[in-house]
């Protein structure tokens, strides 16, 4: 379904381009750092790790930013004009995407960061699964594929390629920064894995608001439930609400954990109605902002292990 707000942007920033001489992007040039656009916080970190100061990026979807729904800017369509290399998720996180690359008019280069990563399928369709086991659900593509850190390294990987490829003279560089980057996050898989090793199995478990840690349960094996799928743009339902609580209750889910991206109100319910203690913030679709505790990807995904350590290991079940 077309997003409306989305429709009414683009239209808006068409106005803006038309209006604007795209001399003003001359400036940009000058500095002779790749321009590269990056379409939410956790790229753009990654971006900045692997690009150090030969690039220049302007992320569209910052921190604390819902991708899921977000409206592109008329700064967004010109940053798209001046870049040579966009970087996308992918596997349609950013619905938004294609009409703000049409709009702008942009020559650039578009990598998707998930390429060559095995997407999971998921089934947004809680109600219908209530109404009894139909075989075939509307699958598609979980878009948060970086919440697996063996992921992660496939993002880096192709950004890394992207950056060689917009920038051959850059190569070198590009490759000793991901190198490192690689390395440091082998090792934070280590500490992810170690901490989950922590809580006893029968713990690991908890609630999110939205589906955005598939990646997670799979590679690190807590089980994470959600009321609202694996996009923010439809509403949970009151009766996925009124399952969740049940099962908060049946199975003995020890925490519910806020998200930075989506509205407290509904976990704050489900912690209400259920007992279940609400947990921490979790940082699921992007990043804090740069002061915040989690300004990186790496900080992130340590802000979160450790959120999830201590709201599932203590406390009565
Ligand atoms: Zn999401």
């Amino acid at each position: 379904m077309p997003n409306r707000r989305a429709l009414v942007a683009g239209l808006a920033f068409g106005f803006a381009a038309a209006a604007t001489p795209f001399g003003a992007f001359a400036q940009d040039s000058a500095q002779a750092k790749l321009p590269v656009v990056a379409s939410f916080s956790i790229l753009g970190d990654f971006a900045r790790q692997i690009g150090g100061d030969r690039i220049s990026v302007t992320t569209l979807v910052g921190p604390d930013g819902d991708a899921h729904v977000y409206s592109p800017t008329p700064g967004d369509a010109k940053a798209m004009a001046g870049a040579k290399l966009v970087l996308v998720n992918g596997l349609h996180f950013e619905g938004w995407l294609p009409r703000l690359v049409k709009s702008s008019g942009t020559k650039a280069t578009l990598a998707e960061a998930t390429k060559g990563i095995t997407p999971l399928e998921v089934d947004d369709d809680h109600d219908d699964k209530d109404k009894g086991g139909h075989a075939h659900a509307h699958g598609h593509d979980d878009p948060h594929a970086w919440q697996s850190i063996a992921n992660a390294k496939v993002y880096v990987a192709n950004i890394r390629d992207a950056l060689s490829a917009a920038d051959p003279a850059g190569k070198a560089s590009y490759e000793a920064n991901a190198t490192a980057y690689l390395a440091e996050l082998d090792r934070l898989e280590g500490e992810v894995k170690a901490a989950i090793a922590r809580i006893p199995a029968e713990r690991r478990k908890a609630i999110t608001t939205h589906d955005a840690f598939g990646y997670f349960v799979k590679a690190y094996g807590v089980a994470f439930i959600a009321p609202q799928g694996v996009s923010t743009e439809a509403e949970a339902s009151a009766r996925d609400v009124a399952r969740i609580i049940r099962q908060v209750k049946a199975q003995k889910i020890p925490a519910v954990f806020l998200e930075n991206v989506t509205n407290p109100r509904l976990v704050e319910q489900i912690a209400r109605e259920s007992g279940a203690k609400v947990g921490g913030r979790l940082y699921s679709d992007a990043l804090s902002a740069a002061t915040g505790p989690a300004g990186t990807y790496i900080r992130m995904m340590k802000h979160n292990i450790s959120e999830i350590e201590k709201a599932l290991t203590a406390g009565p079940a």
